[in-house]
């Protein structure tokens, strides 16, 4: 085996990429080819590309630089890798450019550059593949591309239309995940709630079973599975407020992560995203009502083309009124290829970082209020990590990267993966302090 031809892999960007690499380690682990830890002990080196703001093409640019000055020998796939053009034109001896999402292109260039070895050992493989997660949770994407077309938004040039990937191919991976001791499975995609819809939700089967190819009966299979299950980029359709109901029973993990963007009705209008501020606030109301454990994530951009003060002003009155529980904001920054790129009345840089630093500081109050109200509860925790500090979990309100923390100082008794009872007894600005409770329970709750 330690003759085997060795490949080096650097991925950048979202989860959604991070899955593709996965799909590719899997390929590559099955036909018998080692990963190398290092440019110096690989082959060859795949640069797997992030193309979704500038910032990230400069970055993915430099990875590409340093993997060459480094091996010399460097496939590029991702999304970066769907402007071809660009990435030749700063690297012309890349051996080969993919797409996102081209397992079977990349093989095609590896198996040109580097022939697979003879008798690959393919029990090598786990069932469940190759993972860049740790081994207790696990992305699971349930379509690819996108039908929107919102206007700072590249990825659907990109990614190209929505794509569902069959249900029973779905619930089948997720089954082999949990199989292989994967505690809570985070669905992802460009977006999550339209799964189905280029599939006219048409009916597949898993163990025998029909199963229609939409989020709700998707939800409901993989409950099934005794896991947590939680959802990302979930676009706010009518159809979202149906899968509350099996929040509400803890079928599904209670927690939407909603992409909002903005609350002004020009704003939006301008993004070419549909929803109206007012009606979330009411979709929200309703959401909490049915469902008052719900944790809402949402994503906002400030200073995008044209938002004037008094509009910015009424993104933080939004925030104030909606009391999210987590949010992430970025300052707008022009995309080649976008639409909102030709807008006018840009805010000049600092302004838009202003706008993102003011809008974190609000939320920031709105979350230690939150947290500090959740002092004295008990709750489940999923263990993420022990050092020598003592545990680092997350509850049923908080996404692994994204979110914040329960951390438990001073209590060892865990490993990755544990599920822990704890009452809370601190927290700050993102994170919450907790005890283990004596009794504690281990179920998946
Ligand atoms: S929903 Fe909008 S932001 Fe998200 S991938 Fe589609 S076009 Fe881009």
């Amino acid at each position: 085996m330690s003759d085997s031809p060795s490949v080096g892999f650097v991925s950048l960007g979202c989860p959604k990429a991070a899955n593709d690499a996965e799909l590719v380690l899997t390929r590559l682990r099955a036909e018998g080819y080692r990963t190398a830890p290092a440019y110096a002990a690989a082959d060859l080196v795949i640069v797997n590309t992030c193309g979704f703001i500038d910032a990230a093409v400069t970055e993915s640019l430099e990875a590409i630089g340093e993997a060459l000055a480094e091996n010399g020998k460097v496939i590029v796939t991702g999304c970066l890798g769907a402007r071809e053009d660009l990435v030749r034109a700063a690297h012309p001896r890349v051996l080969a450019v993919t797409g996102p999402h081209a397992t079977e292109e990349v093989m095609t260039a590896v198996h040109r550059c580097l022939p697979p070895p003879h008798g690959p050992l393919t029990d090598l493989v786990p069932p469940q593949g190759v993972r860049l997660t740790p081994e207790h949770f696990a992305y699971l994407k349930i379509s690819e591309g996108c039908n929107h077309r919102c206007s700072f938004c590249v990825i659907p040039a990109l990614r190209g239309p929505l794509v569902s990937r069959p249900v029973g191919e779905v619930l089948a991976e997720a089954e082999r995940l949990a199989e292989a001791g994967v505690k809570e499975l985070i669905l992802i995609s460009q977006d999550t709630s339209a799964y189905g819809v280029d599939a006219k939700y048409r009916t597949g089967f898993w163990g025998g079973r029909p199963v229609r190819t939409r989020l709700k009966e998707l939800c409901a299979a993989l409950s099934g599975l005794g896991v947590w299950v939680r959802l990302h980029y979930v676009y706010p359709y009518p159809a979202v407020d149906d899968l509350i109901p099996l929040m509400a029973e803890e079928k599904i993990l209670p927690y939407l992560d909603v992409p909002f963007q903005h609350a002004n009705p020009r704003v939006l209008a301008a993004m070419k995203r549909p929803a109206a501020a007012e009606d979330m606030l009411k979709r929200i109301e309703g959401w909490r009502r049915d469902c008052p454990e719900i944790t809402l994530r949402s994503t906002f951009i400030t200073g995008f083309p044209g938002e004037t003060e008094a509009e910015f002003q009424e993104l933080l009155d939004f925030l104030e009124a909606a009391q999210l529980d987590r949010v992430g904001a970025f300052a707008y920054s022009p995309v080649d290829g976008a639409p909102a790129t030709a807008l006018p009345g840009l805010p000049p840089e600092a302004e838009r970082e202003d706008r993102r630093r003011r809008l974190m500081e609000a939320q920031a109050g709105i979350s230690a209020q939150k947290l500090a109200r959740k002092i004295g509860a008990e709750m489940t925790v999923l263990v993420d990590a022990v050092d020598e500090e003592g545990v680092m979990a997350r509850g049923k309100g908080d996404a692994p990267e994204v979110d914040g923390l329960v951390c438990l100082d001073d209590f060892f008794a865990a490993e990755p993966g544990d599920f822990l009872r704890v009452r809370i007894i601190d927290a700050d600005t993102h994170d919450l302090y907790a005890q283990a409770v004596e009794d504690d329970d281990r179920g998946a709750a």
